[in-house]
């Protein structure tokens, strides 16, 4: 932990303060903060790790020990692909795209991409979980960094699912996707809004024990702070949702069920608040870099 971030990289500013609800939240050790910028509201770790310990943490753990209930998050996962890839193909008329999964994990997005026609790929770093989405799809996921692999194409979309938050240069990372999208090019992605969403205001979600899981993610997005990254690297949002979407299907059919009251709380925060617990955003490659 020996990077110390003081000021916004968002807004360059240094009206910043520390979060003491978040840190209890993520249950920190005593020696790493939250820092949250008193402008937009991102918040970061502090002190955060450096590139090379970040590596470290992801060869001891992530996808090397594949959590129990992954594959249940998986399951859950593949309604709200289908949704995605279906509002992706009417942005494109239904013609024929390039896409690219960064964070592929185990394959099943390029998966469901390609069954609709969709010519998808994507990139992984984690050696076992590339392995397995050969064995079940017989996919095979470009192995690398995204930020350093040799890429000599371009992209009509790119896709990330809850893998913008893990980045420590964000910038760098936004400049790498507006070098392979083509120019009408659209950058789809989903990150937690892990502070700033109705269930933490209720105090419904429970506290979390500390593991490495706590510090995976070195930056917490929330709708203003990503919108504002985003417009700043040169994108234009064309649609920003907080809704978790993929509890719909199930509460429609159960109503009274426990997913019955999410289902009302979520659909409501996101209209009134945008306050729900993923932040979905659709952009476009469009103007210049702003400074
Ligand atoms: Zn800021």
């Amino acid at each position: 932990m020996s990077i110390k971030i003081e000021e916004c990289v968002i807004c360059d500013n240094a009206l910043t303060e520390y979060d003491e609800t978040a840190k209890r939240f993520l249950d920190l050790p005593e020696d790493i903060n939250v820092k949250r910028c008193r402008q937009c509201g991102l918040r970061w770790l502090y002190p955060m790790m450096s590139v090379e310990e970040y590596s470290e943490l992801y060869k001891l753990s992530y996808f090397d020990e594949i959590p129990q209930d992954y594959e249940k998050v998986v399951v859950q996962r593949l309604r709200h692909y289908r949704e995605r890839i279906k509002k992706i193909l009417k942005y494109f008329n239904n013609r024929k795209i390039r896409l690219l999964d960064v964070g592929a994990a185990t394959g099943e997005f390029v998966n469901e991409a390609r069954k609709t026609g969709i010519d998808a790929t994507g990139i992984e770093p984690s050696l076992k979980a590339c392995q397995r989405a050969k064995e079940r799809y017989g996919i095979d996921l470009i192995q690398g960094d995204f930020l350093v692999l040799d890429i000599n194409e371009r992209f009509d979309v790119i896709h990330m699912h809850h893998v913008f938050e893990h980045f420590l240069e964000p910038g760098k990372c936004l400049e790498r996707v507006r070098d392979l999208l083509n120019d009408n090019g659209l950058f789809v992605l989903e990150v937690p809004n892990q502070f700033d969403n109705i269930y933490m205001d209720l105090r419904i979600l429970k506290r979390k024990p500390f593991s490495v899981y706590s510090i995976h993610h070195p930056y917490f997005y929330n709708p203003n702070a990503i919108t504002t990254l985003l417009i700043r690297y040169g994108f234009e949002v064309e649609n920003l949702k907080t809704w978790k979407s993929y509890l719909k299907g199930k509460s429609r059919r159960i109503p009274g069920s426990e997913y019955f009251f999410h289902y009302i709380v979520l659909f409501l925060a996101d209209l009134l608040l945008k306050r729900g617990l993923f932040i979905e955003v659709y952009a476009t490659k469009n103007g210049r870099r702003k400074k």
